[in-house]
């Protein structure tokens, strides 16, 4: 047990109340950066550490549910939160998040990419010390295993999480005419969509092994739920930090229809970029009006908290294909990319295709070809629907009105029609059904499209930013919370934006940066 425990106060207790349980850190969130934190910080055995989960813990592979081991596809239902975001005003679409150990990194598509370096270097120019691309590169490497780029210098062979690219004789017959018409289109291969300097089409490098999904639950917790010091206390709903004194303390949960209370040296909110946000304003800590609205006392006015949301706006070209046979919905739902730069841009892989193995569509068996804006310009919001610990956030994206996210976005979108008009691509589909190819479409169509039509690539940052003070950010370079002592921030909330790329990675190596700073430094996080 560290020095350190004694100096905390704990809750107001009397001599006949028996003491909550008390650790050096809580962990709020078993996702993809708090499960993370949880392992390494409890590879120190001298620190207690607490991980709590909302949802349940599968201990044992081979008691966890099939939608959760099964990587080829999403797992949309069973271990969701089943929230809703409004991607333009007025329409309201399922915006999914793991509820389960391993949080979304449990249920998600297992794409495995990391930003490019400029996304970092962005973050520390920004005000956040210690994030530009030299000082994240140890972390990424520290947790991977790739299977395929090991010996690369930018690469890791020996960290708790598995990646490789499925090699072209694995590849769908869809994702091999994708990469063919690429190179019809001009675009470069690329055989390691990770590397640094690199872009054009290829495999997508992707953290599975056969169909297993290799989530922070399989890949960090395995391992470490043995060890004394680490304890997992799943299906228990946080509902508000405990605050005295502008210093974090515990938290209230509810288990089993019980209320707890727990304390600790440190609590982390790692609950990610939709609750971490919802949590610290159902504890008094956000925007003063917002908390005032909902009956909520202010422990500390920070309009920080809930603004500044980044994510990927997405559209996608659907079309049926002359061989039914070649569509599977058993299969992986992804195997290829390409990242590139859309034209004119300073932004170097500031768009993606993607190839769709299958997808749902009335006229017959087909897929879809998704076109993604990877740097987003604008910016959405979160806001408190009410005090109700049970009562989800409103989610606003405000997508595209961003005229260079418009503009971009289209270009993407006119790319990918040209994938269905080109070689093997153009020769498998039989019809394009959406857009339906009737209709002409201007550039000002298609942006139209963009603004009222994108959806959520499913990688919500930003709404507890990292970064100065002075600028609005609510958490330091080390997510430490400005105003509020023993309360750390570390998930993808905390991003300052959304790096060029799905975001499981860099919400791993988050973890893994504040994980190492909390285990060697723990003094440095009362
Ligand atoms: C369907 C889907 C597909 C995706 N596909 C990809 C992909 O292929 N590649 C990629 O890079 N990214 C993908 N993403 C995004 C990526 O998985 C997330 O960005 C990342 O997992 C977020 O990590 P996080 O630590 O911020 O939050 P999460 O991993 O979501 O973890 C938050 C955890 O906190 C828990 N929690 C929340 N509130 C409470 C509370 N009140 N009390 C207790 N616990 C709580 C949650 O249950 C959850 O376990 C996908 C996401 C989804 C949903």
């Amino acid at each position: 047990m560290s020095q350190q425990k004694d100096k905390t106060p704990g809750p107001t207790q009397t001599s006949s109340a028996p003491s909550p349980p008390h650790f050096d850190t809580i962990v709020v969130g078993a996702g993809s950066a708090g499960a993370v934190i949880a392992a390494r910080v409890s590879e120190d055995p001298n620190r207690t550490v607490c991980l709590i989960e909302a949802g349940p813990d599968y201990p044992l592979l081979n008691e966890t549910p099939a939608d959760l081991v099964n990587s080829h596809n999403n797992s949309y239902v069973d271990h969701d939160w089943h929230l809703d975001y409004e991607p333009t005003r007025g329409r309201v679409v399922p915006f999914p998040r793991g509820r389960v150990t391993g949080g979304s990194s449990a249920v998600n598509t297992t794409i495995a990419l990391r930003g490019v370096p400029e996304d970092y270097d962005e973050w520390a120019d920004s005000g956040c010390d210690g994030w530009q691309w030299d000082d994240v590169l140890p972390a990424f490497k520290r947790l991977e295993r790739d299977l395929d780029f090991g010996n690369a210098d930018y690469h890791g062979d020996a960290g708790p999480i598995s990646i490789r690219r499925y090699p072209t004789a694995e590849l769908l017959p869809q994702h091999q005419a994708f990469l063919a018409t690429s190179t019809d289109l001009g675009y470069a291969q690329c055989a390691d969509a990770n590397d640094p300097d690199g872009w054009g089409a290829g495999p997508h490098p992707m953290n599975k092994l056969g169909r297993l999904r290799v989530s922070t639950a399989v890949g960090y917790l395995a391992p470490a739920r043995v060890r004394p010091n680490l304890s997992i206390r799943a299906d228990s709903h946080v509902r508000r930090l405990l605050i005295r004194n502008q210093r974090c303390y515990g938290l209230e949960l509810e288990s089993g229809g019980e209320v707890h209370t727990l304390t600790a040296n440190t609590v982390v909110l790692s609950a990610g970029a939709l609750m971490s946000p919802t949590i610290l304003m159902r504890s008094g800590i956000g925007p003063r009006q917002q908390l005032a609205a909902h009956g909520i006392d202010v422990v500390l006015d920070a309009p920080g908290v809930g603004a500044n949301l980044s994510d990927h706006p997405a559209l996608a070209v659907a079309a049926t294909v002359r061989d039914g046979s070649i569509i599977d919905t058993d299969s992986p739902l992804i195997q290829t990319i390409l990242r590139y730069t859309a034209e004119g841009s300073n932004k170097r892989n500031d768009l993606q295709i993607e190839q769709i193995s299958f997808a749902n569509n009335r006229h017959g068996p087909g897929f879809v070809i998704a076109c993604v804006l990877e740097y987003q310009y604008g910016r959405g919001e979160l806001r408190l629907r009410s005090a109700d610990p049970h009562d989800p956030p409103v989610v606003d994206n405000h997508f595209c009105e961003d005229t260079r996210d418009a503009t971009r976005l289209t270009q993407c979108f006119r790319d990918t029609l040209a994938f269905t008009k080109t070689g093997a691509l153009a020769e498998m589909i039989d019809q394009v059904t959406y857009p339906d190819p009737a209709r002409a479409m201007s550039d000002d169509d298609i942006m139209a499209r963009c603004r009222t039509h994108a959806g959520s690539g499913f990688h919500p940052c930003g709404t507890v930013r990292m970064g100065d003070s002075s600028d609005g950010a609510v958490v330091d370079s080390r997510g430490r919370c400005y105003g509020i002592d023993g309360l750390v921030v570390a998930d993808a909330s905390i991003m300052p934006s959304v790096p060029r790329a799905n975001t499981n990675l860099t919400c791993i190596m988050i973890g893994e940066k504040i994980g190492e700073w909390l285990r060697t430094e723990p003094d440095s996080f009362l």
